[in-house]
Order: structure tokens, then sequence, then C-alpha cells
């Protein structure tokens, strides 16, 4: 006689798709792999006594970053929040202006805009692509803002609507066609937070070279990690030149005099961080290929689970899949929280999307759309182990 078989609930069954695909053991949410030549590069910092913000390492991580991602100028920065707050500076962001965000991103994104002096406005997402959505966004603004003399102004606040910054979530490029039109016909600066996506590309270019300005993160959680660190994209010569000069306290070359000519900012990446940056980035193609494929496995994985689905890059899109994501149906969002628990019980580290920036003390009275896409996407995501190699890993036999 065969065993009557077990019910078993949706948390157990997600426990063992996710063991199929990482096997036994605990899995981070993500970590980075270390495999290259960083003790090499790092030894040579150390050797040659440049350690600090001026050394090859930051010339060669700039001009490596600028070849990979295709943007013609690269100014690499101590984080990427710093990398967003001089980007925002330098489009043009101002007291009392309002920028674009989505609601359903890291706090970073908004505290740039706050430290521009400027309030964030919360915009809604989609689900094909977890970024903002284009068309909620076009009738929001074209019921609440008007031009006047060539500026988007918020009826209802008096305030100017002067940025906007897409965020392309997990990896996932956002609907930048679409954002790009809005852009246009409002007269707003488009300047993308690219921090969760090097390595994605939207219609065959990288994402972080469409706006203004574009901004990446080398964080120890990102696809490649520089300790702490980030980046600023832009085609424009001169406004890299600013950004190069705003970041290293605004010092005008000298030979020995300390002129710095405007308040600036110590935000340059170090040599030594950078030299992890250029180890990092030599890899980078391996990481990429990693995610892929354990993408790929955990698709197969949870195929047979019911209710829920692996996010996929959008179409005419290529993500690097940084992180990834399991989106549960709306009927069974409710369970979420049950396999959050079942999940980090078994050491399998799995998170919750962010909380909305409309849910957080210091956004909440931000002006907003109606946010029922973000809402509904922050109920029912959950990001899985992400890291590279874990594409490697032994799997449990199911
Ligand atoms: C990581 C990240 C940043 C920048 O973070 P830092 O830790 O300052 O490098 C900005 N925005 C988003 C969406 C991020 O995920």
């Amino acid at each position: 006689m065969s065993p009557v078989p077990q019910p078993t609930s949706l948390a157990e069954e997600v426990v063992s798709a996710l063991r199929a695909v990482v096997g036994a053991g605990s899995a981070a949410l993500h970590e980075p792999s270390f495999g290259g030549n960083e003790w090499l590069y790092v030894k040579e910092c150390l050797d040659s006594s440049f350690v600090s913000s001026v050394g090859k390492f930051v010339d060669r991580f700039e001009s490596e970053l600028a070849s990979y991602t295709g943007a013609k100028h690269v100014v690499a920065v101590v984080n990427g929040t710093a990398a967003l707050h001089i980007a925002l500076k330098m489009a043009g962001v101002r007291i009392d202006d309002e920028v674009l965000i989505p609601a359903l991103t890291f706090v970073a994104t908004a505290n740039a805009v706050s430290y521009c002096g400027a309030t964030p406005h919360l915009v809604d997402s989609e689900e094909s692509t977890l970024g903002m959505d284009a068309a909620k966004l076009r009738a929001h603004l074209v019921s609440q803002t008007e031009q006047r003399a060539g500026l988007c102004v918020n009826r209802a606040t008096g305030r100017i609507i002067r940025a906007m910054v897409p965020m392309h979530a997990f990896g996932h490029p956002v609907d930048l066609d679409g954002l790009l039109a809005v852009a246009k016909d409002f007269n707003i600066t488009m300047v993308e937070d690219a921090a969760e996506s090097l390595g994605s590309y939207y219609r065959g270019r990288h994402t972080g070279t469409f706006g203004l300005f574009g901004t990446l993160s080398f964080n120890g959680n990102k696809t490649i990690t520089t300790g702490g660190g980030g980046a600023i994209l832009t085609n424009d010569p001169e406004l890299a030149r600013m950004a190069r000069h705003l970041t290293t306290t605004a010092k005008v070359p000298h030979r020995w005099e300390f002129v710095h000519d405007e308040v600036g900012y110590n935000y340059r990446m170090p040599n030594i961080n950078a030299a992890l940056g250029c180890a990092q980035l030599e890899q980078i193609d391996g990481f990429l290929n990693s995610k892929r494929t354990l993408f790929e496995r955990y698709r197969n994985a949870f195929a047979a689970v019911p209710g829920v689905k692996m996010l996929k890059e959008p179409s005419d899109c290529h993500s690097n899949y940084w992180l990834q994501a399991l989106l549960l149906e709306e009927s069974i969002a409710e369970q979420r929280d049950d396999i959050l628990a079942a999940t980090n019980d078994a050491g399998l580290m799995t998170r919750p999307a962010w909380a909305l920036m409309s849910c957080l003390a210091p956004f909440r009275q931000c002006p907003s759309m109606s946010l029922e896409g973000a809402e509904s996407l922050a109920r029912r995501l959950i990001n899985l182990p992400s890291s590279a190699f874990l594409s490697n890993r032994k799997a449990n036999p199911p």
C-alpha cells in the first residue's frame, strides 16, 4: 500500500521548491563573490599608498564602466545615494520643487530628493516591470498639473515638478519609452535610478543612459560591489566635468592653493574601493550568466506551485536578475507572511518588497497619485536568495 500523501501547505511547497534549487544548507538574500583579482588590486593600492580619492583604479573603473554601459562619461562616487543627490542637484532640483519617484523603491531614492530640499511626489507601479506606470502618470499629470513658463506645476501645491526618477526594480527595466514621452511632453527632466540594474538593457541600450543622468550603486548587495560605492552616468561632457568638480569639494585645480568656488561635497570614490570595482567588473559576465541560470532554475522549480510565478524580464528588455522575485496571486497574498516565516525558519533568506514610501514616517505627507498597483505588488512580492554562486550549488533531489 502506498503511503497516504500528507497535505502540504503553500509555505512548505515554497520551501521545497527553494531547496530544489539551492540545495541543503542556508542561503542569504545576496552575497558578493570575490573570486577574481580583488586581492591583487587591493594589495596594489596598499603597496602604492594610493588608497584615497586619487589613483589609477578610480580612472580605470570610470573608463571601464563607460565602455560597459555605453555612457560617454562616468563619475565614481562614495555610494549610490550620493550619486542620486548630485545628479538631482545638477538636474536643477531646488528647495520646494517636487520630484516624481516610484512609491515602490528603496528609501535612498526618496532621501536623495529630500537632500535637495525638494519633496518626493509618489508614482504608481505597473506589474510587468514593477516600475513607474507611464500611462497612469500621464493621466495624473494631465489632471493635476499645468504648464507655467515652460515648467510643470502641481496645481494643488503650487510647486514645480522638476524631475522624475524612474527606478529599475530588482534589475527589470521600466517602460522608458513611455516615461521619456511623458518627460518630454510635461517638461520634466529624467534622472534614472539604475542602482539595481547594472547589466540590464532596454531595447538593447544599457539602463541609466536614457535620462540626463543615470546613477549606479556598488553596495555590498548589488550585482558588483566596491564595498560601498556609486557612479553618475551622463553623455554630456560639461555636466560630467561639473559633477566631478562638485563631488571633489569644488576644488579648483592648483599646485598648492586651496580655492573652492562653491559649496562642494566630499563624495569621490576612494581608490581602494575602485580597485575592488575593477576586479568585480572583470567578472560581471559570469555573474550575470549565473543569475540568469538561477532564474531559469527557480522558474522550473516554481512552475508546479499553484498561485505563484517568478518575475521575468519585460519584453524587449534584458534584465540582470539582480534580485529574484516571486509574485503571489492576489487570492493568496495573505499567505505571504507564512511563506516568509517558513523560508527564513529553514535558513533560506527571503524578504518582502520595501515598504512603500507612502508608509514611511518622513514621506507619509508627500503628494501622491493613487497607488493601487504598488500597494498590490507590495503585498505579493517575495525576494528569494539571489547570489550568483547559488546557481552552482548542488540541488536537493526532489
Ligand atoms: C542600492 C540602491 C540605491 C543606492 O544605495 P547606496 O547604498 O547608497 O549605494 C539607490 N536606489 C535604489 C533603488 C537602490 O536599490
